[in-house]
């Protein structure tokens, strides 16, 4: 590829999993991940005697949090796993999962052009969709924005949730990824885009083989390339996402210009979210109806929870959007474990903090905000009282300085101060408050920007517990 050996490093470096071999190193026989995830960490796993030649790493969070204790043997994903499982799965052959493919029919409306562009945009308009990635975004705007820049167009995928505690991504892949990439087709048709990549996180690579399969027998000339992603959380970022499909270093763009201006290979690229574009398929297929009718504590729709932690039964629930976390508890996972009392809540993963029980906001955009947290992807991770608050707070916080791609000096230099400051016996909330400012205020990207939420959020709410 006429590379140098500098500029092959300087990329592969940045990836957690390439694994860079010195002259003369054997490459392990197998590596086994486990995950630290907030779900994961409540369950540990105890790996026993392994083979000679299997790597363990302790991994962010590997986006199976309702089967926790999870353990990746290479690409075989291990749900509850034990000592035995993951003996299993390093020893056998694996079959990833095959998803059927399924007939089009939005699709064919739109490309027999039954179904107008218009009344396509209209009808998602009518149903309120916004992004599912956890940014929240008028679908329809987005779709009309990036229409309005001059072509040629890209249409982008991103497949990579990473935000610990969110495994909607992957649900919605392995169950309805005929309509996710119908969904894809319907955007690049909008937007008048003949190319389309689809961006999939490298934990779930066992996916890898059912999509491909699934895209060669696609009808129509738009083409679906499909990437892996190599182990970075940033990367769900967008900007960060297509200096990745690029082949470079996962770095936050700073904007302007926006994605939709100057996007992948200097297009205008619309970016949208599996979830969303699972949405566009089955609105565009029922009408907004479909949400109309939905919705609960003043929010319209239907929303996708990923629920964790102390639950009877975790996984990802299809609710009305909205809904409280005790109503979504309840309801939607057969109340809490036995023996365990909700006492917090993370309400949108690691980036949105904490929450204690007696706040019960609408778990819906905008709703958050005023307890100084944010819904994004609506990862819901429930802990009791058997769980300590620091500890995790500890753990996530960690997270961000290992997944800082240190391109700017807040978030470099200050998720790893705070894992310092998280890490002593009392925390020192002038110290502490001084550090969230500068990193809210002078990061690049939401990694930087929301990782305080971490520690502030149990200042404000768990007073008791951080002093
Ligand atoms: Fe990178 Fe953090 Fe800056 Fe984002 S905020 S660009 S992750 S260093």
């Amino acid at each position: 590829m006429r590379l140098s050996p500098a500029e092959v490093q300087e990329t592969a470096s940045f990836y957690a999993h390439f694994r860079l071999l010195d002259d003369h190193e054997a490459a392990p026989a197998a590596v086994l991940r486990r995950c630290t995830g907030p779900a994961c960490s409540m369950r540990p796993l105890d790996l026993g005697a392994l083979p000679d030649g299997v790597m363990v790493e302790d991994v962010p969070c590997t986006g199976l949090c309702d089967h926790a204790p999870v353990a990746l043997a290479g690409k075989v994903p291990v749900r509850r796993a034990d000592a035995a499982k993951v003996a299993r799965a390093l020893a056998e052959p694996y079959s990833p999962p095959m998803p059927s493919g399924e007939s089009f029919p939005v699709l064919d409306r739109c490309l027999s052009g039954e179904l107008p562009r218009d009344e396509a945009l209209t009808e998602l308009e009518r149903a309120g969709l916004r992004g599912m990635g956890g940014a929240g975004f008028p679908t329809a705007r987005k779709w009309r924005s990036v229409a309005a820049q001059p072509g040629p167009r890209l249409v982008v995928v991103n497949a990579d949730e990473g935000e610990p505690g969110t495994f909607k991504d992957r649900w919605f892949l392995e169950n309805h990824a005929a309509q996710v990439l119908e969904g894809a087709l319907i955007a690049a048709w909008a937007v008048e885009a003949d190319e389309v990549y689809l961006y999939l996180r490298d934990e779930y690579a066992d996916l890898h083989k059912g999509l491909a399969t699934l895209i060669r027998d696609l009808p129509g000339d738009i083409t679906i390339h499909l990437r892996r992603g190599a182990g970075a959380y940033v990367c769900g970022e967008e900007s960060a996402l297509i200096e990745s499909l690029e082949g470079k270093r996962g770095l936050p763009r700073q904007r302007p210009p926006y994605v939709a201006e100057v996007g992948l290979f200097g297009r205008p690229t619309l970016v949208n979210n599996v979830e969303t574009l699972y949405w566009v398929s089955r609105l565009l297929a029922e009408g907004a109806e479909l949400f109309g009718n939905e919705g609960r504590n003043g929010h319209h729709g239907l929303r996708t929870y990923s629920v964790s932690g102390r639950v009877k039964e975790p996984g990802v629930k299809i609710a009305p959007n909205g809904i409280t976390v005790s109503e979504l508890i309840d309801e939607f996972c057969g109340g809490m474990e036995d023996g365990h009392v909700l006492a917090a809540y993370l309400p949108g993963g690691a980036s949105g903090g904490f929450l204690p029980a007696r706040l019960q906001p609408p778990l819906a955009f905008g709703a958050i905000e005023e307890h100084g947290g944010f819904i994004g992807s609506a990862a819901v991770v429930v802990f009791s009282q058997a769980d300590d608050l620091r500890a995790v707070a500890l753990n996530l916080a960690r997270f961000f300085a290992h997944e800082s791609c240190g391109q700017c000096t807040p978030c470099r230099v200050g998720t790893a101060k705070s894992v310092g400051l998280l890490a002593g016996p009392a925390w020192d909330r002038d110290l502490l408050d001084d550090l969230a400012g500068v990193m809210r205020d002078a990061s690049i990207c939401g990694l930087g920007q929301a990782a305080p939420n971490v520690w502030q959020s149990l200042f404000r709410h768990f007073p008791e517990v951080v002093t």
